[in-house]
């Protein structure tokens, strides 16, 4: 029997992964802790990943080409009172 260092709930050896550094050749935490340990590494990796990803976003705006203005060449202007025709040839 070993007390988990994290649960400080006493449990059979099997119920601890191996570790042969360890003198009793097992991990100080059970599998259990070691289990939901895990499950909240990755969980934070992946909300840090996009918060990163997020910021990252804002940082860099968007890049904004400008159309090519055509080159037009102004033909004909005809004022008709409320309107003005503009007639233009490329
Ligand atoms: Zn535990």
């Amino acid at each position: 029997m070993k007390v988990c260092t994290k649960c400080n709930v006493n449990k059979r050896l099997d119920e601890f992964n191996k570790k042969t550094a360890n003198a009793d050749g097992r991990q100080n935490h059970c599998k259990v802790c070691a289990s939901d340990y895990a499950k909240n590494y990755h969980r934070k990796k992946k909300a840090a990943k996009k918060r990163a990803v997020t910021r990252a976003a804002k940082k860099v705006p968007l890049a904004v080409t400008p159309a090519p203005a055509p080159s037009l060449q102004l033909l004909e202007t005809k004022d008709l009172g409320d309107h003005l025709i503009m007639i233009f040839r490329k």
